[in-house]
């Protein structure tokens, strides 16, 4: 699903947030990238988004070279592909959570009937099926990210990446979230978080520990403990 061979970026001024990244994650993955503020986590995550090109290297994002396409073809591969998800929800404020969720499948091409059946459907598999006519401040911040979420998986893209989207939340609240993307991801949807909170990242079956713009830990690349 994904593959960055040998990525590096390099922001003007010159700071390298990656160096030399190289990373498969295969479909159907729940995998956490974790590691101190500063490493590069959201750096990976644009690039793994197709929101930002690396300076150097390869990506490749569901058999697609993304250096081969065109920033019109990257938002077609992002409307179809990839969903995504923030700390900070990025719904709009005043609009009922089934508009929150149905816009965002306008670059879909879906007509307005069928946005708005995917979004209630959507609405219903997060747990929100009674909230669909609740605006984003009547709502919990774990309900927020929930609609967040159906937002993001509305167009049933195969790729979520959220980033840090426990992060505003207490940690009951969080801990349902986490909840919710295992199922998700148990329906067959590829998973990346990134997460500063170890304890979620523990838990996960795959986790990918940065510092300064590299990979230094992969717990896919670890030995089997015998004595497990
Ligand atoms: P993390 O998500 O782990 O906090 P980032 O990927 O945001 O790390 O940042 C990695 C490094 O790149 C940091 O030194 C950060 O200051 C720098 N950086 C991030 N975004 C930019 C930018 N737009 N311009 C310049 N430097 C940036
Ligand atoms: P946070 O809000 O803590 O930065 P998010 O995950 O919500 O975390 O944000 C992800 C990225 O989007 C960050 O690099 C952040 O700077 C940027 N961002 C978040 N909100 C906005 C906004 N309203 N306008 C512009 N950029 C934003």
């Amino acid at each position: 699903m994904i593959a960055l061979t040998g990525v590096s970026r390099t922001y003007p001024g010159g700071v390298a947030a990656l160096r030399e990244v190289s990373l498969r994650i295969g479909h159907g993955e729940l995998v956490a990238i974790a590691g101190p503020s500063g490493s590069g986590k959201s750096t990976m995550l644009n690039v793994i988004g197709t929101l930002d090109r690396p300076t150097t290297g390869s990506v490749h994002i569901d058999g697609h070279d993304v250096s081969a396409l065109t920033d019109n073809q990257l938002s077609a591969l992002r409307a179809t592909t990839i969903g995504f998800v923030f700390q900070s929800f990025h719904l709009a404020p005043r609009v009922p959570a089934l508009d929150n969720v149905a816009d965002g499948l306008v670059y879909t091409g879906m007509s307005r009937s069928e946005r708005r059946r995917r979004a209630a459907e959507a609405l219903e598999r997060v747990g929100l099926g009674h909230r669909m006519d609740h605006e984003p401040h009547e709502l919990s911040g774990g309900e927020r990210q929930r609609v967040a979420i159906a937002r993001a998986v509305a167009g049933d893209p195969p790729l979520l990446l959220a980033d840090e989207p426990t992060g505003a939340l207490d940690s009951v609240s969080g801990a349902g979230v986490m909840e919710l993307l295992r199922e998700l991801n148990a329906a067959g949807t590829t998973i990346v978080i990134i997460t500063h909170d170890r304890e979620i990242a523990d838990r996960l079956p795959r986790q990918v520990r940065m510092r300064d713009g590299e990979i230094v830990s992969d717990s896919a690349q670890e030995p089997v403990r015998l004595w497990k």
